[in-house]
């Protein structure tokens, strides 16, 4: 369920400034089409995330804004000012590749200052603000050392560093955790927040890892072949999917095939479910049942019979049949009996269940 404090949150990110705005944007390599016709509103400060499946288009789209990559229709705005043929140099965005690409021939201290040297500034004054951001990221002791001395999470600051220490508008982020182990992606996703709260810079993740995206933005924009297929919050995408790609993109769920009827959705079986959102009568639609939708209760809206069940710590996964479908249940250790394999049980479905259109 969506929080209170995201709610306001989202919603005081509408009243946001634009940071950037990308109107009606395509980009075709040839004939082939990479990004088609999209629309989407950036605000200012906030974590926002391109996500999808390999070749979808994210890398392409975050090419554009960078001015890496030519458009081939639409317009591109940053701070309401028209960029989309400027040079990426005159853009005032820095861009984090996937593998940092630090100078492994520079110490630190001079990764860090390398974009002040661009921008001319005096020997004295790039040491004096890269020691400053070396410190701010708890690496000063290591200012002299070279960037094959230190560690993956380490190499990650010092390349966010080096990016930010131009004051750039926004910050362009290509799979910023992909080249490091399972558990650092988990520990710097948890700095990479922290440190996008505490600089309070618009970031722009490219992701196709969803449970990251969900952990580090304040927004998603899901991509399927080069269309925005919807964008919001980690929690409206979660329980508000507007299609079969998001809601099955996003955790696990149970999509049963129904028909709308009085405003509920009515089962082969002829069960009828309270649905979220309102539908015209007889459009063909899928219920999306989370695994947690469900409770194991007498004032049932199921009978099924237990196929298997998994002990996940303090969760158990159940898989039960009814009628023709199989519904995959999770239930909390603590508040309900476990069933055995082989028992027959009610469930009931809590709350009001969100319904996706059939294509
Ligand atoms: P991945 O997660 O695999 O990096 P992606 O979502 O970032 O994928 P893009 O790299 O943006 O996807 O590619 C989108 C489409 O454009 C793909 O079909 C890809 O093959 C094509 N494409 C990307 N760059 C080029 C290029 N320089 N020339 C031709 N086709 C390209």
């Amino acid at each position: 369920m969506r929080s209170w404090i995201t709610v306001q949150k989202v919603k005081a990110m509408k009243n946001k400034k634009v940071a950037i705005r990308l109107n009606n944007v395509s980009k075709r390599f040839g004939h082939n089409p990479a990004v088609n016709q999209l629309n989407l509103d950036i605000y200012e400060g906030e974590f926002l995330t391109l996500l999808g499946p390999s070749g979808c288009g994210k890398t392409t789209l975050l090419r554009m804004i960078a001015g890496l990559e030519s458009v081939s229709d639409g317009k591109i705005y940053l701070n309401e000012i028209e960029v989309t043929n400027l040079a990426p140099q005159k853009r005032n965005l820095n861009i984090m590749f996937q593998d940092y690409a630090l100078f492994p021939h520079m110490n630190l201290i001079d990764n860090v200052a390398y974009g002040l040297k661009i921008a001319g500034y005096s020997s004295s004054e790039r040491r004096a603000r890269a020691t400053e951001w070396l410190k701010k990221f708890g690496l000063l002791e290591k200012a002299e050392q070279r960037p094959n001395a230190i560690s993956g999470g380490q190499r990650q600051r010092v390349a966010l560093a080096r990016c930010l220490i131009t004051d750039p508008s926004a910050l362009l982020l290509d799979e910023p955790l992909s080249a490091l182990d399972a558990n650092l992606r988990l520990q710097l996703r948890t700095e990479l927040r922290k440190i996008h709260v505490e600089q309070g810079k618009t970031f722009i993740c490219v992701t196709h890892d969803q449970e990251e995206a969900m952990a580090l933005s304040d927004r998603i924009a899901v991509l399927k072949n080069g269309y925005l297929e919807q964008v919001g919050s980690p929690e409206e995408l979660y329980d508000q999917p507007k299609s079969e790609f998001v809601a099955t993109f996003f955790g696990r769920s149970n999509l049963w095939p129904a028909k709308i009827s009085n405003g509920k959705a009515l089962l082969d079986d002829g069960t009828l479910i309270d649905i979220a959102g309102q539908w015209a009568d007889g459009s063909k639609v899928k219920l999306v049942m989370r695994p947690e939708n469900f409770v194991i209760s007498d004032e049932k809206h199921f009978d099924g019979k237990v196929t298997d069940v998994r002990i996940r710590g303090a969760l158990a996964e159940i898989s039960v049949v009814i009628f023709n479908l199989t519904a995959q249940v999770e239930i909390s250790r603590n508040s309900q009996t476990v069933p055995n394999k082989g028992d027959f049980i009610g469930l009931k479905l809590n709350g009001p269940i969100p319904i996706v259109p059939v294509p």
